[in-house]
């Protein structure tokens, strides 16, 4: 057990601190397997997620998402919830049971390998849902839509399944993840065409706000049908995706649709290189492709009914998770895209019955409500609260972590004025300030 630290409980709310985190590391040795086979089923993602408590696996392809690693995907689904809502799009929440004739009715019953099955004690066939065109078209064909309701936008963020034949990677390949699905519906294709654009300018705008490198390609429809489709990627080695990238003009494609070593942006030749991705998004213009079975109608100006027009667009939100602390951690320590770490700060009082730690405790409560003032800390500041670990120990697991702030109550706390260390983990970045410089530059981090 690790020694409590004196705080006195204040009226703007409990301290967060450290020790009271479920957060089991991998203290057990992972099951004897043989070096190429870990090297199959990991990657850096997946085992410092795992040796950090921050996702367990329960069973291959499932896992117990820890407090930690909750804390991040909760703040990814409001990112996203932001931007799909940002241009209309309104939250629902689809059945994970599907009633199996749906999918008959679509015609793709057979053609997914990956479907779980299951029967209700009435013998009645279901699916546990991957994907929910099908859901999505029977629930507008059970009313009369007008032209006007369009364009209409759908979206969910829920659990999803896939009977994977080699679950790996952790959150990158699994049988049960987070996926936000939205669902379009237009009058016609131009109107689909419009919103299919909307929609791929938020894409931009939400990877562009976690602040990795993405590329957009032109994708394959594969067995969701429709005749245009877009796939975004992260770069990474351990990626299953081949892109190619174009040395001459950086354009990035995908490998199945580019012949004869021929960038098909600025035509040059020979200068096409292989490189790996990991698929985050992927946008779809599917048309009537399931509107037209479902008979998911409008009626229009002249009182005819005619088939909706549809879009779908995925993110895949575990897997992004799992992508974003592959691309930006190194083999020792998770690195995470800012607005999504699991807490914003760090603070590490000093070791107990240091000289420091009389001046400390006042201090600390002082600068833990200061920070909680700033409106992107806010209720996101952890006190690392063992302090019968040194300071240097509890910097060390601190940044392996990744909390992108990390402030220690140092020796200079004897100063006047008084100085604290603070570590800008993502920067690289360690330098002593004074109370208010220091709220300075975490309030500036954040609105840069
Ligand atoms: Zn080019």
């Amino acid at each position: 057990m690790y020694k409590q630290l004196k705080t006195t409980v204040s009226k703007n709310g409990n301290i967060q601190k450290l020790s009271r985190i479920f957060q089991p590391f991998n203290v057990i040795p992972m099951e004897s397997q043989t070096k190429q086979k870990e090297k199959e089923i990991h990657s850096k993602s997946s085992k410092l997620m795992l040796e950090l408590g921050i996702i367990k696996q329960s069973s291959p392809g499932c896992f117990n998402l820890l407090p930690l690693g909750i804390r991040a995907l909760e703040k990814l689904t409001r990112i996203a919830d932001e931007e799909m809502q940002s241009i209309g799009g309104q939250k629902v929440e689809f059945p994970t049971l599907i009633n199996e004739k749906l999918w008959t009715l679509s015609g793709r019953v057979n053609e997914v390998k990956e479907l779980f099955k299951l029967k209700d004690r009435h013998a009645h066939s279901y699916i546990l849902g991957p994907t929910h065109e099908e859901i999505a078209c029977e629930l507008l064909s059970q009313s009369q839509h007008s032209y006007k309701d369009f364009p209409l936008i759908l979206y969910q963020i829920t659990n999803k399944f896939r009977d994977e034949l080699k679950p790996r990677l952790g959150l990158i390949r699994s049988k049960q993840f987070c996926m936000k699905d939205m669902y379009s519906f237009d009058i016609d294709y131009e109107k689909a065409m419009e919103t299919y654009s909307i929609v791929s300018d938020s894409y931009e705008n939400f990877f562009n706000i976690l602040g990795i490198e993405f590329h957009k390609v032109k994708g394959a429809a594969g067995v969701m049908g429709g005749s245009l489709s877009h796939e975004y990627h992260f770069s990474a080695e351990i990626g299953e995706d081949t892109l190619v990238r174009c040395s001459h003009c950086n354009h990035f494609t995908n490998v199945e649709l580019v012949e004869e070593n021929i960038c098909p942006i600025c035509k040059e030749k020979n200068q096409l290189i292989k490189s790996k991705g990991i698929e985050v998004g992927h946008t779809f213009f599917l048309g009537d492709r399931y509107s037209k079975p479902f008979n998911a109608n409008f009626i229009n100006k002249t009182g005819k009914n005619i088939n909706l027009q549809m879009c779908c667009f995925g993110l895949g939100l575990t897997r992004i998770l799992a992508a974003s602390i592959e691309t930006l951690s190194t083999d020792q320590e998770i690195r995470w895209p800012k607005p999504i770490a699991p807490y914003s700060v760090l603070i590490i009082p000093p070791k107990a019955g240091s000289k420091e730690e009389p001046i400390a405790n006042s201090l600390l409560e002082r600068l833990y409500h200061s920070l909680d003032n700033i409106q992107h800390v806010k209720k996101d500041i952890l006190v690392d609260d063992r302090t019968d670990l040194t300071i240097g120990r509890r910097n060390i697991q601190g940044k392996k972590m990744g909390y992108p702030f990390i402030i220690v109550l140092g020796n200079r706390i004897k100063e006047d004025p008084v100085l604290f260390e603070l570590h800008d983990v993502n920067g690289g970045i360690q330098v002593d300030l004074a109370f208010e410089d220091l709220l300075t530059y975490i309030n500036e981090a954040y609105n840069k």
